[in-house]
């Protein structure tokens, strides 16, 4: 995916008469500053809803996309961790964004993800890697972080230049609208900047310590797992997520600077879940 994204940057940029070295070099002075987003909150909504309607459309097609309708229990146990973590009280477009959840039958795939403008996806294989209820709570904060910052958008105009989005944002480019959309259709493998790591690191840990509920640091479980595995087999958040020792320690400091220690959460609801997966 994320050679499809740049292949396509490439072409984009060659269509906008730069030079395919920008690619790679961007001069300093075109790149947004951290937090500039030429999108306007209603676009990652609009871009959001399609491609959520892509990545149904894919996973349906593979046969992969749980039905809420044959699988309620499974999708009441997962909502109810989802509505605690987005009712911390710190998310930005808590009632903007549709923050809808799905399931994706994939046990080998141990990935989560959100598009913009906020809709969850969880593969089966997640949940049944992860120990308890904290861990799942902690990479989904880490997902919604994600939306909920609007790092996509910003990443896609680093990538897209902002010249291109804007051209797409006033609706004169449909086609690149509807290849971002197909390519962010496939979001699990999209590579965020280190910042943006640390940042959906760091909400994730002040969500998790909002839901008066959930251990901060559940996040870094998913990680010390992933790193106890190994590296023959390493999980698709790891690969798409690096630098896992720092990151633990970062998710840890942050839990204890936040006085957010002990807590510990009944898991049979969790066990439950895996259970039905
Ligand atoms: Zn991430």
């Amino acid at each position: 995916m994320t050679r499809f994204l740049l292949t396509l940057a490439a072409s984009a940029l060659a269509v906008a008469g730069l030079t395919a070295a920008a690619v790679h070099q961007p001069a300093a002075s075109a790149v947004p500053a951290q937090g500039f987003n030429i999108f306007s909150v209603d676009q990652d909504v609009a871009l959001g809803a399609q491609v959520a309607h892509q990545t149904d459309s894919m996973y349906q097609a593979k046969g992969q996309l749980m039905a809420r309708s044959s699988n309620a229990r499974a999708y009441q146990l997962l909502d109810g961790v989802v509505k605690r973590v987005l009712d911390n009280g710190n998310l930005k477009y808590r009632s903007k964004f549709p923050w809808d959840v799905k399931l994706i039958k994939d046990d080998q795939t141990q990935n989560a993800f959100a598009t913009p403008g906020g809709h969850i996806y969880v593969f089966t294989g997640l949940v049944k890697f992860l120990d308890n209820e904290s861990q799942l709570a902690g990479v989904l904060g880490h997902e919604i972080a994600h939306a909920d910052r609007r790092h996509s958008t910003q990443l896609l105009q680093r990538q897209y230049g902002v010249g291109i989005l804007a051209s797409m944002i006033l609706g004169k480019n449909q086609g690149l609208t509807a290849q971002i959309a197909n390519g962010l259709a496939g979001l699990g493998s999209l590579k965020f900047s280190r910042t943006f790591e640390q940042e959906a690191d760091k909400y994730s840990t002040v969500y998790l310590n909002g839901t008066r509920y959930y251990a901060c640091d559940g996040a870094a479980g998913f990680f010390i797992k992933a790193e106890k595995q190994g590296n023959a087999n390493p999980p698709e958040f790891l690969s798409t997520h690096p630098n896992p020792g720092s990151r633990i320690q970062a998710i840890q400091n942050n839990a204890r600077s936040l006085g957010c220690t002990g807590r510990s959460v009944n898991n049979s609801n969790f066990e439950e879940l895996k259970r039905l997966l």
